[in-house]
């Protein structure tokens, strides 16, 4: 994506709304990115001071970590920078603070490499189909969200629950 914001930098206009596609390439293990990934905000100017402040959203899919079961959900988050002239802040310190600047080079935005790395950094380590999801009951099988499935209630740390309904079975 490529956004041109030399009118907005010469103070022409105050403000420049922001709405498209994110193509986000490379996911973590486990994930897979759906079609329909974007960016929509607005970059505004005030006496020389540049932002981006915007929403990205990103639908994916995975599967949950307790009961293995598939999860389609969207990642969402804000995506606000302070927007710098090339040359303007040390490279040192773009790189320490990549999570504040964008450099815009000869009026031209080009944020994507930005958003696909927030993308990586904002997907949840752990996917859950429900927060209540307690994974498989290692007795009968059946998924357990929030009361047991039927079976005497017992307390099973549900890290442990998917292997124990392995061994279960082996022992069959
Ligand atoms: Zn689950
Ligand atoms: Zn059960």
């Amino acid at each position: 994506m490529l956004i041109d914001l030399s009118a907005i930098l010469r103070g022409e206009i105050r403000e420049l709304p922001i709405d498209g596609e994110v193509f986000p390439d490379a996911a973590p293990d486990g994930i897979e990115y759906l079609p329909g990934a974007r960016i929509s905000g607005v970059v505004s100017g005030s006496a020389g001071l540049v932002t981006l402040t915007s929403r990205v959203t990103v639908p994916y899919r995975g599967e949950c970590a307790r009961c293995l079961d598939p999860v389609e959900t969207v990642l969402e988050f804000d995506f606000d920078r302070t927007i710098v002239t090339e040359g303007t802040v040390s490279d040192d310190v773009l790189e320490e603070k990549a999570d504040e600047y964008l450099v815009v080079k000869r009026g031209i935005l080009e944020p994507d490499e930005a958003i696909i790395e927030s993308i990586y950094l904002e997907l949840p380590s752990r996917l859950l189909c429900s927060p209540d999801c307690r994974g498989l009951c290692p007795k009968c099988g059946k998924k357990m969200i929030g009361d047991e499935c039927g079976c005497a209630p017992r307390e099973i740390d549900p890290r442990w629950s998917k292997l124990k309904a392995l061994l279960d079975e082996d022992d069959e």
